[in-house]
């Protein structure tokens, strides 16, 4: 089957999709993204994607390149050509094309791509075995909370999590404080039970997923807090996950040389990682009022 991607107002075969060389976003990284799983054919957590998309613009001063409502119509038409049922949608838009120069140009129209993949979420073995990760240094700039598509940081934290043999690669902050995983939100359950997340400054990417993971925590009365935690206080935690729009809840196993608790995925990581699951096919109670998550149709 033909792949199809969206490419400024059209859709184009896969192979042949490309911007322009001056395109801001290749040159300067000078764009945002949003990645959306599709699962059985539904749009997961669109709005708060779309919410945080619309965030991540205003704080770079780049203008939508069409109206919310045109993008969601893209959005499905896309999913529909490509017969994805499991799997996300890549859209980024960048600042646009222009001849190279440091200063925002006048006049450009943004540019915006989009692409879809097939995949199912956190592979089973994954999620039966809990996965490793690793610590790194946070060398990432300030303003963590944009969706910027400058990711060189993540990539090099990500390559090192891999040539160790890990899933992931926990970024931790000059104070010895976890900030995030390089593409994930980083979590524990502490000693005495309690669910621990870093709160939202900008010194993180403020996940959809975790979001939605605490709303779920509060409407089933799990006790949370948000706040940093130290790779120490990790070690010797009773749970510890990662959370992304691509991986939904997955529990970790090691971190560093660290075997977690008895090794085995925790009992709360698991519950969470089910809920989230049901609140992405819809099911009640965890299904917002307010939520579109219309079907991908
Ligand atoms: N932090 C970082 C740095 C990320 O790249 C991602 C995934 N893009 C996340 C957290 C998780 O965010 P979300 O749940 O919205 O996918």
């Amino acid at each position: 089957m033909a792949r199809f991607a969206y490419v400024n107002g059209r859709y184009v075969p896969h192979a042949d999709a490309a911007v322009h060389v001056e395109d801001r976003g290749y040159q300067f990284a000078d764009g945002v993204y949003e990645v959306v799983a599709i699962q059985n054919g539904r749009l997961v957590d669109e709005e708060g994607h779309i919410d945080r998309l619309d965030r991540s613009l205003r704080e770079l001063s780049i203008t939508w390149p069409m109206t919310r409502r045109a993008l969601g119509l893209v959005m499905r038409q896309l999913i529909a050509r490509n017969r994805v049922e499991n799997g996300l949608v890549y859209l980024q838009i960048t600042r646009g094309v222009a001849a190279r120069d440091f200063k925002f140009p006048k006049g450009v129209k943004p540019s915006i791509v989009m692409t879809t993949k097939r995949m199912s979420f956190g592979p089973a073995v994954t999620v039966s075995a809990g996965v490793k990760v690793i610590t790194l240094p946070d060398i990432r700039w300030k303003r963590r909370d944009i969706k910027s598509v400058s990711l060189l940081p993540q990539v090099l934290g990500k390559q090192k999590a891999v040539e160790a043999g890990a899933f992931e690669g926990w970024q931790v902050d000059e104070e010895g404080y976890v900030t995030e995983g390089c593409s994930s939100n980083a979590w524990i359950v502490t000693k005495d039970g309690k669910l621990v997340t870093r709160n939202a400054t900008s010194s993180i990417l403020n996940g959809i997923t975790r979001q939605t993971l605490l709303r779920i925590a509060a409407q089933e009365g799990i006790e949370f807090e948000e706040r940093p935690f130290t790779v120490e206080e990790a070690y010797e935690a009773r749970e510890a996950f990662i959370s992304s729009a691509t991986t939904y809840a997955i529990p970790i196993a090691q971190i560093d040389d660290r075997i977690i608790a008895n090794g085995h995925p925790g009992t709360l990581t698991m519950k969470l990682r089910q809920l989230y699951i049901d609140y992405a096919n819809g099911v009640e109670p965890a299904v917002r009022s307010t939520g579109t998550g219309s079907g991908a149709g």
